[in-house]
């Protein structure tokens, strides 16, 4: 349909430049404009309503209406706006969010830094590695090892460590301090009749190659999201991280579990390092930790980088580095009464009792003529799609199959998202059994006329 002139969708098309999106595309179609929410669901601007698949970004845990954040962002918007923690200056909600972090957090950790994004939290994670080897006298060590396929954010240094080509293709990353390794992803990766415990050995063997070739004394840290969401919810092999932390201790490297997708019990678990073992020098977390309603995230940091810290305090003087809105007063309000939230509603017993059902939801579609491969864990999954199931040949990415199922479910009332050649399900966690039941109809649906438009 033609966009009708001057409407609030015309003026969207002049004005708005959108992320992640085509931008001719766009010109063309106009966007979805979206009024309202109500649980789980989103309402567009005529009255259409969509179960959020996706929870928005991975992030809307506990809906799109939770009248308690709301009354939290307005109560601190009376009493104090704003303030920043530059030298030395505090408030309330920031120390008592900094106090349940640090408690709940998955390994012991020393301090927490508070930004606005995950990519300020990774780029932050990035900054500190360096001045950390710089307070230690090992100013060659500085190499940062990633992975294919994985997603740590935009900015400079955490899109080099996203692992997507349409983060780096015309961006001129990733910068050269920057590398990549394996991605974890056994059905893609692995050779023919290889175990998976084999193929993670073969990925810890591949790392250690690339840390013998570039010499083990330029390499700083190793960054790992515990599950690769945004690269079609990649779930490695039970035994990979235990291979590959074994690697990181030989040579002395950092690591670093970016938790901004899996922190707050999406997995099953509190945090994603829980459910894969994984003990990290510094965490990242986002999205789930204010539930969304306000742009927070947050640097957890253990004693050994704090030390490096306190050294350069000592060498030569201020920490130079911080965010006029870290720490918001508003944000951490909001973040703190979101950890009040879940504690009082135990969210992850909740999970726990409704995880069952969306991974059989999701399983289901294992028998689907499109779906190659189905993975997922906790409360996120997601199914690659195939052009031949028996071959696992993938469909031409230029036919858009993926986004033509995000299409369809549109029309249905659902929301999920296309990340290559996968459908991607991460609904708020606050969703029942009843409306997983009704979300996977809904995506049945799509994928069955999906089926049909290919033939
Ligand atoms: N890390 C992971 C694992 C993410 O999924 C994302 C965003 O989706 C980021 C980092 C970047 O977060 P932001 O978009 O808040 O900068």
């Amino acid at each position: 349909m033609a966009i009708r002139p001057n409407s609030i969708e015309a003026r969207d098309v002049a004005h708005v430049l959108h992320p992640y999106t085509n931008a001719v595309a766009h010109e063309k179609s106009g966007p979805v404009m979206i009024a309202g929410g109500d649980g789980i669901y989103v309402i567009d601007s005529e009255g259409n309503r969509y179960i959020e698949g996706l929870a928005g970004l991975f992030c809307a845990s506990l809906g799109f209406s939770e009248k308690r954040l709301v009354d939290a962002a307005t109560r601190q918007m009376s009493t104090l706006p704003f303030y920043h923690s530059f030298s030395g200056k505090s408030h309330e909600t920031a120390v008592e969010l900094a106090t349940r972090l640090i408690e709940l957090a998955p390994v012991p950790m020393s301090k927490v830094f508070f930004v606005n994004s995950g990519s300020e939290a990774n780029d932050t994670a990035v900054k500190l590695i360096w001045y950390y080897h710089n307070a230690i006298g090992k100013p060659e060590k500085k190499k940062i090892i990633s992975r294919l396929r994985a997603y740590h954010g935009v900015t400079v240094a955490s899109a080099s460590l996203t692992g997507l080509p349409y983060n780096h293709r015309d961006f001129d990353l990733p910068i050269d301090r920057v590398l990549h390794t394996d991605c974890p992803l056994h059905y893609r990766y692995a050779e023919k009749d290889e175990s998976e415990d084999a193929f993670a050995t073969r990925c810890a063997a591949s790392l250690e190659q690339l840390i013998q070739k570039e010499g083990p004394e330029t390499i700083a840290a190793f960054f790992a999201e515990p599950l690769m969401a945004s690269g079609g919810c990649i779930v490695p092999p039970p035994t990979y991280y235990e291979k590959i932390q074994a690697v990181l201790k030989k040579y002395d490297i950092l690591l670093v579990a970016d938790e901004v997708i899996c922190g707050f019990a999406r997995t099953g678990n509190m945090f994603g390092c829980e459910s894969f073992g994984i003990k990290p020098d510094m965490i990242s977390m986002a999205k789930q930790l204010s539930a969304a309603y306000q742009p927070i995230a947050a640097l957890m940091i253990n004693d050994k980088i704090y030390d490096g810290i306190r050294i350069e305090s000592e060498k030569i003087g201020t920490f130079g580095h911080g965010f006029t809105y870290g720490a918001h007063p508003v944000a951490t309000a909001v973040a703190l009464e979101t950890l009040n939230i879940y504690r009082d509603r135990d969210i992850l017993g909740h999970v726990r009792s409704v995880m069952a059902d969306f991974q059989s939801g999701l399983h289901a579609f294992a028998d689907h003529p499109l779906v190659g491969n189905v993975r997922g864990m906790g409360l996120i999954g997601a199914l690659e799609l195939v052009k031949d199931k028996a071959t696992r040949e993938s469909f031409d990415m230029a036919w858009g199959v993926a986004g033509h199922v995000g299409e369809r479910a549109l029309a249905h009332g659902l929301i999920t998202r296309a990340l290559g050649d996968t459908v991607n399900f991460c609904p708020p966690l606050i969703i029942t059994k009843a409306e997983i039941a009704d979300m996977f109809a809904r995506a049945k649906v799509a994928l069955d006329e999906t089926h049909a438009w290919l033939q």
